[in-house]
């Protein structure tokens, strides 16, 4: 009876020696439905857990290097190609702001992974207050002018007085995101459209845009750090894929949901709920 219950025991601190060495791929093996069975599942799962974390640590870790790579790539090769000294001042300019411009694109990576970072450190919004939706939606449009009129998109609004109780910074992040995105992949006189009401115990605030769409298959993945739909034709309208991570984990400490869809005759609608306040 010792046996059966010391050997079990002996396989499962052999099994966790091995974790602690950095091994998450193992399962342990058992048929026993009593107290050590429970213990095996337990660990197995633990086991399972511990090694999709590390899975997912090498991605970020490989993804960022190479987002950070390609940029730093183009700008040795082109200071290089500065060295010249017969050169004309246009190509000079030119190479000049391509420099320029990656410069910029390694800066915004490095301030939305800070940003990332610190969101998955707080639990809670940062600091919550209670404001109005609907005005906060209509700065961000604002804001966002030059983006939206250099391309001729015309913007409806549809914005019902709703008042919540959030962390302002954080979710005037999450709309210049999400606005920034359907301006970025909605062509030269496109339509947006931005709405909020308040659906039951939500505030709810959709962005419909008639742009390029989704497909079906990657409208969850596109909130996953790094993913980008089609890397060459987003590389081209500079991004990093970090944008809608940050909105996805604004909008969890929020307690609140975010879900893309099609908009029926193409282009995508981000949908955001948020609970309203309870009395
Ligand atoms: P990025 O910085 O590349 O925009 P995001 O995380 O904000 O990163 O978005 C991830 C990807 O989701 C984008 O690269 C794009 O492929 C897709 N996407 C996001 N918003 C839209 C939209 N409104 N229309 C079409 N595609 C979109």
């Amino acid at each position: 009876a010792a046996r059966s219950i010391v050997k079990p025991l002996l396989r499962l601190r052999d099994a966790a020696g091995q974790m602690a060495q950095g091994h998450f791929d193992m399962q342990l093996r058992t048929n026993r439905k009593d107290e050590i069975g429970q213990l095996n599942t337990s660990f197995n799962e633990m086991a399972q857990e511990l090694a999709k974390l590390d899975r997912m640590r090498r991605e970020f870790v490989a993804n960022v290097s190479h987002e950070i790579q390609s940029p730093l790539t183009s700008i040795s090769g082109f200071a290089k190609a500065l060295k010249q000294k017969r050169m004309s001042e246009e190509s000079r300019m030119h190479y000049l702001t391509i420099i320029e411009e990656e410069s910029e694109r390694l800066s915004r990576i490095s301030q939305n992974l800070l940003r990332l970072s610190s969101l998955q450190h707080d639990r809670h919004p940062a600091q919550p207050a209670a404001f109005r939706l609907d005005e906060q939606l209509r700065k961000v449009v604002i804001a966002l002018e030059p983006q939206w009129s250099g391309k001729e998109i015309a913007v409806e609004l549809d914005l019902e007085p709703v008042t919540v109780h959030a962390d302002e910074d954080q979710l005037s992040q999450v709309w210049t995101n999400l606005l920034g995105n359907s301006i970025k992949f909605t062509p030269v006189h496109g339509r947006i459209c931005i709405r909020v009401y308040a659906g039951g115990r939500s505030a709810v605030v959709r962005i419909t845009d008639n742009g390029i769409g989704i497909p079906e298959d990657q409208r969850t993945d596109i909130f996953k750090p790094f993913h980008k739909v089609d890397k060459a034709r987003d590389r081209a309208v500079s991004g990093n894929g970090l944008g809608l991570s940050i909105v996805k984990l604004i909008v969890e400490l929020h307690e609140g949901e975010i879900r893309a869809d099609e908009e029926p005759g193409g282009g995508s609608v981000f949908t955001v709920k948020l609970p309203l306040r309870k009395g």
